[in-house]
């Protein structure tokens, strides 16, 4: 069965695959000169930078074999020092002045004011009516920011973090959120040259099956398949982003492009600064509570991972931007560079002009997954039934993090072709 799989980034690649290993015959169809989507790292002037993300949480056993990277996979070194902004100020996480700030004594009442979580509950409203105003608060911002960049006003709590209601069912948020559940290999890792080295091989193990520089203009429905760039497929597999899904589809499907333009995502603009190792400190890195900094988040890529600096620098790599404050985003480099280094200096006394600086800008970063997103998409897919073979896979859809959105496309394989 010949499959066009149309987006190129870990859900498209994940789904060709798949659609590989259960006998049918995929081409992947990529707008950009290189498959990988978000997925992608620069190796420059001995700096090694992510054009997204940093760190998988969960393990890719079935990619890391096609790829043949197994070997290649590095854990964070300690220290794992992470900061928090609040208030003003930078605490450490969980230190003492954090859970005196973070009124942690309601907290740990929280049984007492255990709710079910539900349904169209927003992310905060839900937090704070278990933990209580300021824990629950703190503990929403720092989820939201550190997975969404997002609003924790405007994200589900159901659906935009699956684990929580799961965690909310078993009783204490709390005491349930310290358990490792039996048997779990829990632990962030990326890989030694980074996770772009994880879609290049991807790509090159799908050999002349992958076209990049080929952005898909025209999608049609016909004679029982599809036409792609003038091809007849079997079927498809659509693993871009919604708005390039609703523009793919408004032709012959207009309720469910409609619907997939209703879909938000965060604007993040990535600032990644070489600076001297010295003048920067060793750890995770740092969340902004309070919404006041540039920076979502900053990540300390050098201190806790190999090559990623020259020796005697270090690579920091802020965040900015995100649903909260989405104009940050959007400065100009110069500006936005000059912001980032007027936060480090204010919250970890950093005083150093940059030697290396990339900026990558992401218009549509990440989905915003809405309270009722999930069934949303129930129905946004069911739009699509009676047309040929057609299947949605990637961020938009089924889970943003790169885990989700590779079980997303290869579990569209698997709908495909059974
Ligand atoms: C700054 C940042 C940090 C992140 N950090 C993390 C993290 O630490 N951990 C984590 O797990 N996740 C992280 N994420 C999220 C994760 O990287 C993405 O959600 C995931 O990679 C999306 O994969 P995808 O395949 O669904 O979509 P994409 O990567 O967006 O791929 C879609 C592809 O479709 C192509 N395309 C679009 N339109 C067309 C067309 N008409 N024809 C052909 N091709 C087309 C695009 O060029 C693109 O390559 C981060 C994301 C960003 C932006």
């Amino acid at each position: 069965m010949r499959i066009a799989v149309i987006g190129g980034g870990i859900a498209g690649l994940s789904a060709a695959h798949e659609l590989l290993r259960r006998g049918a015959d995929p081409v992947v169809f990529e707008a950009r000169p290189r498959a990988g989507g978000k997925v992608g790292t620069r190796i420059e002037r001995g700096y090694l930078s992510e054009d997204g993300p940093n760190f998988l949480a969960r393990p890719l056993d079935a990619l890391l074999d096609a790829s043949e990277l197994r070997d290649d996979v590095v854990t964070p070194q300690p220290p794992m020092t992470r900061w928090i902004h609040l208030d003003g100020r930078v605490l450490r996480a969980p230190g003492l002045s954090l859970l005196a700030r973070a009124g942690v004594g309601r907290a740990l009442l929280e049984p007492l004011f255990a709710k079910p979580l539900r349904d169209d509950m927003p992310l905060g409203d839900f937090l704070e009516r278990r933990l209580g105003r300021r824990a629950g608060g703190l503990a929403a911002a720092v989820m939201s920011a550190g997975v969404y960049a997002g609003d924790p006003a405007a994200l589900s709590a159901r659906d935009a973090f699956p684990s929580l209601g799961a965690l909310a069912r078993k009783g204490s948020l709390i005491v349930n959120a310290f358990r490792r559940p039996k048997g779990s290999r829990s632990g962030i890792w990326t890989l030694r040259r980074g996770l772009g080295a994880l879609a290049e091989a991807l790509a090159l193990a799908l050999g002349g099956r992958v076209h990049l520089g080929a952005g898909v203009g025209r999608l049609s429905p016909g004679q029982g398949g599809w036409s792609v760039q003038g091809e007849r497929f079997d079927g498809v597999v659509l693993a871009v982003p919604a708005a390039a899904a609703a523009d793919l589809t408004h032709g012959f499907a207009p309720k469910f492009a409609h619907a997939a333009r209703q879909l938000r995502s965060a604007p993040v603009t990535v600032v990644h600064l070489g600076l001297r190792q010295g003048a920067v400190p060793r750890g995770f890195g740092m969340i902004d509570a309070d919404g006041t900094l540039h920076a979502v988040g900053t990540l300390l890529p050098s201190s806790m991972l190999p090559g990623r600096a020259p020796d005697g620098r270090a690579l920091v790599t802020a965040i900015c931007g995100g649903a909260r404050h989405p104009e940050r985003a959007a400065l100009p480099d110069g500006e936005l560079v000059s912001a980032v280094m007027a936060d480090l200096r204010a919250t970890w006394g950093v005083r150093d002009t940059p030697g290396y600086v990339r900026v990558v800008r992401w218009d549509a970063a990440i989905p915003q997954y809405a309270p009722g997103h999930r069934d949303r998409i129930r129905e946004a897919r069911e739009l699509l039934a009676g047309l040929p073979r057609l299947e949605l896979a990637g961020a938009a859809w089924d889970g943003v993090g790169v885990p989700d959105v590779a079980l997303s496309g290869a579990a569209a394989a698997a709908r495909l072709v059974p």
